[in-house]
């Protein structure tokens, strides 16, 4: 029979230790190390902690309680919203168990997985493709699966921290460049390239704070000058860029030879996962050494059903990546009018610079109070001095909530 709880003595053992740890006078030096160290990240305006954000429709969010039009969201057309992704979600539900119940390659792997693996290679025309349960684990899994201590890694200084936690990971040579520097770039090769038997570029091909796109002919050139491959994260790319919806590489029409790409199901899909597709011999190797992927449960059947139909949808949306370009690149025009810095292009991660974290917090609470909510960003996610807001447009924000959007940071700002 099971004890009750009081009278367990290992139970009761166990609740006197969590009192040891949080009873304050007999803190250790680790505790304390760790209380200052977040008290003076508080001080520094950088101390986050997560809001309670509960999404009410495509584009309206309740934070803390304050509801709000939410552009804070990388749902680029809506999809985590659609009733066809959402039905899809519901149906596999009625028949299957939620989760995958063990790694891919254990018994994970359902006849829901291959199906969206088969989907993912379809929409990207490559042989085959693997899917991983974040796209963090998909850049991490990949970058140190392909590369090793015996290469070299060129890294561009504004990648995200996915791609720069797979460099560190790999132990390779990591050479860091400045943002989308070509001629440093060109530079850095020159000195470095013969120090690694292989060597890779690696960037993200929108930049997930900046905005911003990667210069990826050029970086493609220097992979075929100087016999490289390029790992390229097309995160906030999948679904948004290309004719087919394929990312930057199709949009500018770069050759994938030399690319090895690495898309999300998180973002313009509205689903959870990452993904790498290309040619068999690259999945059959991630597929064997890609850690995050070989020793991770399967994503859940709901989603992987969900993700499925979300490809199948957003291939054909060519008018709504037309759409959502016109957006962004009307609204950064109507805020570089009204005097702020705003980055340049067409993406929809719209960044409205800042700079000091403290003022930056206050401009997002003070947007939060007028019902529109644009997240802070701050170091560590951008450099010293780089701090700002950063705007995610979807196709589904009328003009009207635009206008509000920027109304209310002419009166904030
Ligand atoms: N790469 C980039 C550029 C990102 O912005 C993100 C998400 N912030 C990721 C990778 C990780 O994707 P996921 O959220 O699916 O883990």
């Amino acid at each position: 029979m099971i004890q009750p709880a009081k009278s367990n003595p290992i139970s009761q053992s166990a609740h006197q230790e969590r009192q040891i740890l949080t009873d304050k006078s007999s803190h250790s030096a680790f505790w304390l190390h760790l209380e200052r160290a977040l008290e003076v990240r508080r001080t520094q305006g950088l101390h986050r902690q997560c809001a309670i954000s509960h999404p009410l429709g495509p584009t309206t969010i309740s934070r803390n309680g304050v509801v709000a039009i939410n552009f804070g969201a990388n749902d680029y057309f809506g999809l985590s919203w659609h009733p066809d992704v959402r039905r899809a979600a519901f149906e596999s539900t009625q028949l299957k168990n939620f989760g995958s119940g063990a790694s891919p390659l254990v018994s994970g792997h359902t006849p829901e997985h291959s199906k969206l693996v088969c989907a993912i290679a379809d929409f990207e025309e490559t042989e085959n493709a693997i899917v991983f349960s974040s796209g963090y684990a998909a850049n991490v899994g990949t970058v140190a699966a392909l590369a090793s201590k015996e290469d070299v890694i060129f890294s561009d200084s504004l990648n995200h921290a996915s791609l720069i936690d797979g460099c560190r990971l790999s132990r390779s040579q990591i050479v860091i460049y400045p943002h989308c520097d070509m001629a440093a770039l060109r530079e850095l090769i020159r000195q470095y390239r013969h120090r690694g038997r292989f060597a890779f570029i690696a960037s993200d091909s929108v930049f997930s704070m900046d905005g911003d796109l990667a210069p990826l002919l050029e970086i493609n050139a220097f992979c075929h000058e100087f016999d490289m491959q390029c790992l390229l994260d097309e995160a906030h790319a999948t679904g948004v860029y290309g004719t087919n919806g394929r990312g930057l590489a199709e949009h500018v029409g770069a050759s994938r030879e030399r690319i090895v790409s690495v898309g999300t199901l998180s973002k313009a899909l509205g689903c959870v996962g990452g993904f790498v597709a290309g040619p068999s011999v690259l999945i059959e190797w991630l597929t064997n050494h890609a850690r995050s992927f070989v020793y991770s449960t399967a994503s859940t059947i709901p989603n992987v059903a969900a993700a499925c139909k979300a490809i199948s949808l957003i291939r054909g949306m060519r008018s709504e990546r037309i759409e959502l370009a016109r957006k962004a690149v009307g609204l950064r025009s109507s805020l570089a009018g009204l005097g702020f810095e705003v980055g340049r292009g067409d993406s929809p991660i719209v960044p409205v610079y800042i700079s000091d974290a403290r003022r930056v917090m206050e401009l997002s609470n003070r947007l939060l109070q007028a019902g529109v909510f644009v997240p802070a960003i701050r170091p560590p996610t951008v450099p010293e001095n780089r701090s700002l807001l950063r705007i995610s447009l979807s196709i589904e924000h009328t003009a009207e909530e635009i206008g509000r959007l920027v109304e209310a940071l002419a009166s904030a700002g």
